[in-house]
């Protein structure tokens, strides 16, 4: 049976999480909510009053084990048209139209197994902390490392949460790129590729890779791993927006 068409749909806010100063998690409840795989997105689109559409992605931050509810993680652009309005307008009750769950390329489940190298710029970890959600919840060990891009510590979203889920085979490694504290021993500059060889040494052959985040750094680190010998089709690429 072919599979039904996606619909768009109204959903309602039902919590808002600030994660940072700059990025919150949206609970929306979805009355024809379908299971979703990890690194799949939900389509975003705002109508004025005066007939005007906006559409935007958003990535699923929840596990697929989350059913009924989808949360979306945004970053506030500061002069965006999207992603202010969730910000500053929406609030617990409100009501948005969206569409989902869209993609079939940039998944992962446990039984793609691994070893697995996730790659994020900014809000670009948002696929993949559902990828690691769900990795934690099936309580699957495949080795997994998270490299993070990201301006500063106060600025990596799910900092808590991924410090916690931290060991039984997930390493996180944060860089930070404009300031990092006192003391800090991890890796202070952009992702670069003598940075991904040091990564891919200690996480063993043929990785599969999935990288997520700003043109920029997604492009450095596809040409780089594939400088480094990773076969191509090893890697999964999802770009977020402008390279900056
Ligand atoms: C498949 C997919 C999944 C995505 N998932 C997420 C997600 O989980 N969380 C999330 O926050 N965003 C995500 N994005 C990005 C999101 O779709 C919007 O592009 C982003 O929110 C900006 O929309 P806006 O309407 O606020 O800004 P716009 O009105 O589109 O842009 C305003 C200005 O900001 C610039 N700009 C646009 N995007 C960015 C950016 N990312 N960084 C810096 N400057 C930018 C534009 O060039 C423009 O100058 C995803 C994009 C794709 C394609």
């Amino acid at each position: 049976m072919p599979p039904e068409p996606l619909v768009w749909q109204i959903a309602t806010v039902s919590a808002i999480r600030g994660e940072t100063e700059r990025a919150s998690s949206f609970t929306l409840s979805l009355p024809a909510w379908r299971p979703h795989r990890a690194g799949q997105h939900y389509d975003v689109r705002l109508t004025a009053a005066d007939g005007y559409q906006a559409q935007r992605s958003y990535s699923i931050a929840s596990p697929p084990a989350h059913t009924g509810v989808v949360d979306l993680t945004i970053e506030r652009i500061p002069d965006g048209e999207v992603s202010p309005y969730f910000h500053d307008v929406l609030e617990v009750g409100d009501l948005v139209e969206v569409r989902g769950p869209i993609g079939g390329y940039f998944v992962w489940e446990p039984a793609l197994g691994g070893p697995l190298l996730l790659v994020a710029g900014g809000s670009g970890v948002v696929p993949l902390m559902a990828m690691i959600r769900q990795r934690a919840a099936a309580g699957d060990t495949t080795p997994t490392t998270l490299l993070y891009s990201a301006r500063d510590v106060d600025d990596l979203i799910y900092r808590d949460e991924l410090d916690a889920l931290a060991g039984d085979g997930l390493r996180v490694l944060p860089t930070l790129t404009r300031a990092h504290p006192p003391g800090w021993t991890g890796y202070a500059r952009r992702v670069d590729e003598p940075m991904l060889a040091e990564v891919l040494a200690a996480l063993g052959p043929d990785p599969l890779v999935y990288a997520c985040g700003p043109t920029l750094l997604v492009e450095t680190v596809a040409a780089g791993l594939v400088n480094l010998g990773v076969p191509p089709d090893r890697v999964r690429t999802e770009r977020f927006g402008p390279s900056n």
